[in-house]
């Protein structure tokens, strides 16, 4: 399997492989998230929950059910979505007198809600969270992880006394999204929408673009400030401490586990398949006994022992003890990305030691099986440390300034990030998209970068520097 030559069948074979999501369900769009995709997806949302838990935001779970007439309510918000919605209109053979719809994202479920829980300053900040399924009808082509019908992912939605609290709010969420990306070893660009393609019914989107082998960019977290777009819409407003009848300012932020889940796979994976970073992975290791002519006995209790050694340390640690040949229990285990495989032949046993080899560069070390536990704490943390250096200098690598749209042409064609500097009218981002094929997603937010040269398209004064790719 050769990631970099053919990222689309290495991508889709990996998924089938490593158990991780089986796409032959008989529904378009709709997939099986097998045990080893279902375990790294309920460790993201591990990270992901007790991050927004320390920062004040509660779980709840709403229906997936939104009623026609409360999704109607705000303008913008339908116009963004109401061409794949999925839609509920029977109940057996009977016509619904109100059709349903399945939430495509939960505005619409909670606001309401919102109105009636909120009264005073006192209920505020509100800050609320579930990790769902969304249903949304795509009709570009879908791929599994990357562009469902049905896909996972956390939204969470918060109310505030003021724009500049929703904003203090959406530089929370930023840094919360950020912190566990870099846990994750990811690398993206994070970036504001420009208006053009912000979520329907926002004030402004900010997006984390995650870079990916075939230079189409995978949107793996968008926060939004809602204003009060939402609040008017549907009533929702608070008395102030003068007594004042006001409306609440709002953010959602969306985190997609599915996304994100590919994101690791494309970005960390290699030509032996899945590289997992440590905190999330299913099985963190994996002890592998080496038979020898006359040892068998003396090997099998000594691995046993290693096995036991490192469970007690805490670890998530399997014994392979089947009938394979180790060469194919390292070939099985590697492609499961498991981190660190701890190979017991009859040196270690001579020496009462193990062998350590790591996922990223396939490096063992021989250490004494006393301090085997902490060898393995320490890989692991060099192994987030390579697999964010390397994303890192990947996506550095990736990013092409263009300053001309020949050079755009060919950075996109080249499956490139082309940065490029834009006068912000949307008559020349349509030419961007229609010459190289790329769209613009935004300009950096962490970092504030000035144009060094002139608008590509019509060459009056750049306002932005923006990036250009193709997106998932
Ligand atoms: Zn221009």
């Amino acid at each position: 399997m050769k990631k970099y030559e053919n990222f689309s069948k290495w991508f889709d074979d990996l998924l089938l492989n490593a158990e991780i999501m089986d796409n032959r369900y008989p529904i378009k769009g709709f997939a099986v998230y097998k045990e080893w995709g279902a375990k790294i997806a309920r460790k993201i949302i591990e990270m992901l929950e007790k991050k927004l838990e320390e920062t004040g935001h509660v779980p709840m779970f709403f229906p997936v059910a939104i009623s026609e007439e409360t999704f109607k309510k705000e303008a913008e918000h339908i116009k963004g979505f109401t061409s794949e919605v999925f839609w509920i209109t029977h109940a057996g053979d009977r016509k619904l007198k109100k059709r349903m719809l399945l939430r495509p994202t939960s505005e619409t479920a909670m606001y309401p809600m919102f109105s009636q829980w909120i009264r005073s300053h006192a209920d505020l900040p509100l800050k609320i969270f579930q990790s769902v399924f969304v249903y949304r009808y795509e009709t570009k082509a879908t791929r599994p992880l990357l562009r469902m019908r049905e896909f996972l992912w956390n939204e969470a939605h918060t109310a505030h006394r003021s724009w500049e609290e929703a904003e203090e709010q959406v530089k929370e969420a930023i840094g919360i999204y950020d912190e566990v990306f870099k846990n994750l070893g990811l690398s993206y660009y994070i970036l504001r929408r420009p208006d053009f393609d912000k979520f329907a019914g926002a004030d402004y989107s900010i997006a984390f673009d995650a870079w990916n082998p075939d230079g189409r960019v995978n949107q793996i977290g968008t926060v939004h400030n809602l204003g009060e777009n939402f609040s008017r819409a549907f009533n929702i407003t608070y008395e102030d401490i003068g007594g004042m009848q006001r409306y609440v300012v709002q953010t959602c932020y969306g985190f997609g586990i599915s996304r994100v889940i590919a994101a690791i796979i494309a970005q960390h994976g290699d030509d032996h398949g899945l590289v997992l970073p440590p905190e999330i992975a299913p099985v963190q290791v994996v002890v592998i006994p080496i038979p020898y002519k006359n040892l068998e006995d003396e090997i099998e209790k000594y691995s046993r022992r290693v096995y036991e050694k490192i469970v007690s340390a805490g670890f998530r640690t399997r014994i392979d003890e089947t009938d394979r040949t180790p060469g194919e229990k390292y070939y099985y285990w590697e492609m499961f990305g498991v981190p660190i495989r701890v190979e017991v032949g009859p040196r270690d046993l001579k020496e009462n030691q193990v062998t350590i080899c790591e996922r990223v560069n396939l490096e063992r070390r021989t250490v004494p099986l006393e301090e085997a536990p902490r060898a393995i704490m320490e890989e692991f943390r060099k192994i987030e440390k390579k697999l964010r250096e390397r994303s890192i200098s990947t996506l550095k690598e990736m990013t092409i300034n263009a300053r001309d749209i020949e050079a755009l042409k060919e950075a996109i064609k080249s499956k490139k990030i082309a940065r490029v500097c834009w006068c912000g009218k949307i008559e020349c981002a349509e030419r961007i998209r229609e010459e190289s094929g790329g769209e613009i997603r935004g300009y950096r937010v962490d970092i504030e970068e000035n144009p060094e040269y002139t608008c590509i398209i019509c060459g009056k004064k750049a306002e932005k520097v923006v990036y250009v790719a193709k997106a998932y």
